[in-house]
């Protein structure tokens, strides 16, 4: 079956499952669960399944701070939104306490797994699938 013609992976499930953003089957991340906290942001150097680099330069990284406060606060939003319409939470009394509170312990308890699609987001802002990723050598540089 020629390269081309297999099947791509959807985009936005595979960065939800944390897939490599070339060939969108090789895990980003070396431990599977996210929640074992020492080794949370473990990557391996490359890619296992295509060999795309998982840090391109020193420092990619810091940039993904800016896509996690986003995250939190789009998810905090939605929460929100979800908390007036399901449970008619109010600013007229403390129900919006009760949100604030179970908010914020959802945001620490996602937070590992967050730290993640933060990292799997930004990368993918970078580099594009590639149908051919395994008869072509991963590009060095990630500036288009
Ligand atoms: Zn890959």
């Amino acid at each position: 079956m020629p390269n081309s013609k297999r099947p791509r992976p959807n985009y936005f499930w595979s960065m939800l499952t944390l897939k490599c953003p070339r060939c969108r089957r090789g895990g980003m991340f070396s431990n599977h669960s996210a929640y074992n906290l020492k080794h949370t942001l473990d990557m391996p150097e490359s890619c296992p399944v295509c060999g795309q680099k998982m840090e391109p330069e020193v420092g990619f990284w810091y940039g993904t701070g800016y896509v996690s406060y986003a995250l939190t606060v789009a998810i905090s939003v939605a929460t929100f939104i979800g908390s007036i319409i399901l449970f008619h939470v109010t600013f007229m009394d403390n129900s919006v306490l009760w949100w604030l509170g179970i908010n914020s312990v959802f945001l620490i308890l996602i937070q590992p797994w967050l730290m993640r699609f933060s990292r799997t987001m930004y990368l993918y802002f970078f580099v594009r699938y590639d149908a051919d990723y395994d008869a072509k050598e991963a590009r060095k540089d990630f500036h288009h």
